[in-house]
């Protein structure tokens, strides 16, 4: 892709509305552009980075079991006034009239629409566990939707559902999502800490939030640093080994806000590994047993011909949050430098040619190299401008594919000057280059 061509509206400074190094980046670079208040068009750059976030979670879902399915996004008020949360839910939820005069709604979540779903169908415990998932908008009217797509109103979302036949087949259920997360955040080469959690409006007894460190998120947490140490390596999606992962992590104290005891934590955390700090939430299990499934009559049968309430949990993924976490966590916003996970990256790498009026040498060069690194799957964008070489550079550091070809017009045939953004560079063959690039993309 020529740079020329593309549609990446870049601005030279930051804008003054953004408050946050997401926010900035976001639309500094045109990655978003606001329709209206807390709602969003995704331009291409911020299109890709969500689209391959979205994957990535959708296939550590798959990985688990758990069936791909899409929902709507307008639900009727029926099966809300069923669960009892028509009401409940207040002015989050964006009410609609169709021209029948029926209440409808567009969905902030979807407990009693695949609730719905599930008890038309499943009447036997043999068809259990249904683990089920969809990646959907979301809207939320948002008291104060703030910070660009971190708290916006329309967001999109991964949310799963679990139906089980005891407590005991839901645990196991909830603990494959567990670990499918920390596999999911690792993906994205982000470090997210699962801790205990109020479980709010969707209710419930048991909840982890899974918080990334940032000092503009919104959750404040306390957590002992040990936590950090805990790896999800080795797991297997079995309940044993499922069950010794969660007690690993449940070992060191963990809390968002609204749990902490101070009494507590001192107690259970020497001094030194106290870290008080904040956290932005990309995800958040719910474990709520028949509090949807008893008010919607969703049973089924049981061995010996009782019938009993299917046990229900919830999973949700800020799918475009992640886009505004991912940048949170990895630009450097004093030298204008981001540097995208290979893995979620707009691009692999970016071709910058100097450019001369009237000597098209260095634009050709990068054609052919363009060429050679198409065919071998690589992604790239090359700045075909005739702009200076910084200001190539910073453009180039702040769209942030992960790695940088620069071609002089003394660049040698066989070498090029390859650099990881925001370090040195060397003088390498294309071969090489070629090499470096898939061996980090195979990696993710
Ligand atoms: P929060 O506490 O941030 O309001 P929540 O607990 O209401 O979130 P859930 O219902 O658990 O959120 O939704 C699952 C995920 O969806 C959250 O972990 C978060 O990543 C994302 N999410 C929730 N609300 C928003 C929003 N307004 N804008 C963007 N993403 C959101
Ligand atoms: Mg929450």
């Amino acid at each position: 892709m020529y740079l020329t061509k593309s549609f990446i509206p870049i601005l030279k400074n930051n804008p003054s509305e953004a408050k946050i190094k997401s926010h900035q980046l976001m639309l500094r670079v045109g990655m978003i552009k606001q329709s209206s208040a807390g709602i969003y068009s995704w331009l291409p750059l911020g299109f890709k980075v969500m689209k391959k976030i979205e994957q990535i979670v959708r296939e550590e879902q798959n990985k688990i079991g758990v069936q791909e399915i899409l929902m709507p996004t307008i639900q009727s008020s029926e099966i809300w006034k069923e669960s009892g949360r028509y009401d409940d839910y207040g002015e989050e939820m964006l009410r609609i009239k169709d021209r029948q005069d029926r209440e409808m709604l567009y969905g902030p979540t979807n407990e009693e629409l695949v609730t719905d779903i599930f008890r038309a169908s499943v009447k036997s415990y043999k068809s259990l566990p249904q683990l089920l998932y969809h990646i959907q908008w979301k809207f939320r009217d948002e008291v104060r939707p703030r910070f660009g797509i971190m708290r916006c109103r329309e967001f999109y979302m991964k949310d799963a559902y679990s139906f089980d036949v005891s407590d005991e087949e839901a645990f196991f259920s909830y603990n494959k999502f567990f670990l499918s997360y920390l596999r999911t955040f690792k993906r994205l080469d982000l470090t997210a800490i699962p801790m205990a959690a109020d479980t709010g409006p969707i209710g419930g007894n048991l909840s982890h939030e899974f918080i990334i460190l940032a000092d503009t998120g919104e959750s404040k947490i306390f957590t002992d640093k040990e936590i950090f140490k805990v790896s999800s390596d080795n797991t297997k999606v079995e309940k044993k080994s499922l069950e010794d992962l969660r007690k690993k992590y449940e070992k060191f104290y963990a809390v968002t806000d609204e749990k902490f005891d101070k009494k507590e934590f001192e107690n259970k955390v020497i001094e030194e590994n106290r870290l008080i700090t904040k956290g932005i939430e990309v995800g958040h299990i719910f474990y709520f047993g028949d509090k949807y499934s008893k008010p919607m009559g969703a049973s089924v049968d049981l061995p010996g011909g009782r019938k009993d309430f299917v046990k229900m949990g919830s999973y949700g993924v800020g799918v475009s949050r992640l886009v505004g976490a991912i940048i949170e966590a990895k630009y450097d916003d004093k030298n204008e430098v981001m540097k995208w996970p290979i893995s979620v990256a707009p691009y692999d790498v970016s071709i910058i040619p100097m450019i001369n009026k009237n000597d098209n040498t260095a634009l050709e060069k990068a054609n052919n190299i363009n060429d050679e690194l198409i065919k071998n799957n690589i992604e790239t964008i090359i700045d075909d401008t005739d702009e200076n070489f910084s200001s190539k550079i910073k453009k180039m550091n702040l769209i942030g594919a992960p790695f940088q070809i620069i071609i002089g017009k003394q660049t040698q045939d066989d070498l090029v000057e390859f650099k990881e953004t925001g370090q040195e560079s060397k003088k390498l063959k294309l071969e090489e280059v070629i090499k470096i690039i898939k061996e980090e993309k195979v990696k993710n």
